[in-house]
């Protein structure tokens, strides 16, 4: 039998949609079901497990699957041991310690004898270490957010995403403590199949990802402004330039860095391009 490899994603929740996008545009199928538990896919070897995010650092760790997508949050608080392979720039979000709208707090110092209520007591423990702070880690499992007003604790350490959810129970984010997003992560131990499998994978992935962070340019131009234009398109190795119908004029395609995009349009417009067109790009093999 060929081997294939198990990946652990999260059956439902945050994680879940760009999860599945993501294999669906390196071109490997997932077949998802209500309830369903494992798949195996039909054109990549692979066998997906659709679990609770939480226990994905174990699996990955005991090698009951061999890679996961996880959050750095719950892999860091984790404390499993298994490979980082690939930041995957999705479910961005950071801990932060927040505080009731009403307090004058300054930090680090003001934590010094208080407690905080958190599910994240390891990175929220590393922060109090770092700064020398002693402070009561009160850890709870969910709704962090209420722990204030109700006087559980005088301050919390938890995901923040927009503020809203702060905002609307009366709290101050004072600072974020933990940048997370999305990584792919893989057991240390992985036999020379599995790591071939995913090295493809990892092919796949940053063909998508480079794709993403590119586009396709078409423009034209007339013949005598070609120089100027070339330059600012210093691209992938040179433009593609190519005559158009019409007597002193070319076309022009080049790639260009998303970064620095509307930038180098605006160069092109003033150096003399015209009818500019830009096209996404699918995937990208440099
Ligand atoms: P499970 O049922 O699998 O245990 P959960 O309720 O613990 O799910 P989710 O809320 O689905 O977890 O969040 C999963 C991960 O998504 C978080 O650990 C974090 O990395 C990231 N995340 C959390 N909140 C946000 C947010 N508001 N925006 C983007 N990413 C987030
Ligand atoms: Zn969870």
């Amino acid at each position: 039998m060929n081997k294939t490899v198990k990946i652990a994603i999260q059956k439902s929740g945050r994680l879940s949609e760009d999860s599945l996008n993501l294999f669906k545009e390196c071109g490997i199928k997932v077949e998802i079901g209500k309830g369903r538990l494992r798949s195996v896919s039909s054109n990549f070897p692979a066998e997906f497990l659709f679990l609770r995010d939480d226990d994905i650092p174990g699996y990955v760790e005991d090698g009951v699957a061999d890679l996961g997508i996880v959050g750095e949050n719950v892999l860091v608080e984790s404390g499993k041991k298994v490979d980082v392979v690939k930041a995957l720039g999705f479910s961005k979000c950071r801990l932060s310690i927040a505080v009731s709208r009403e307090r004058d707090f300054v930090l680090p110092e003001d934590l010094n004898g208080k407690s905080i209520a958190t599910s994240y007591p390891r990175i929220l423990g590393d922060y109090l270490d770092k700064h020398g702070i002693t402070a009561h880690i009160h850890e709870i499992s969910g709704s962090v957010e209420i722990a204030p007003s109700i006087g559980l604790a005088d301050a919390i350490c938890d995901i923040v995403s927009s503020g809203s959810t702060l905002l609307s129970n009366g709290l101050k984010e004072l600072e974020s403590i933990f940048r997370s997003e999305a990584v792919l992560i893989a057991n240390p131990g992985l036999d020379p199949d599995k790591q071939t499998i995913l090295d493809k994978l990892l092919f796949r992935i940053a063909s998508v990802q480079t794709a993403k962070d590119h586009k396709y340019v078409l423009l034209n131009a007339p013949n005598d402004k070609l120089d100027a234009i070339t330059a600012i398109l210093s691209g992938m190795k040179s433009p593609t330039v190519m005559p158009l119908a019409i007597e002193g004029w070319s076309s022009v395609h080049s790639v260009l860095k998303e970064s620095d995009f509307w930038e180098k349009i605006e160069s092109l417009k003033d150096a003399g391009a015209q009818g500019i067109l830009v096209i996404p790009i699918e995937k990208m093999v440099l």
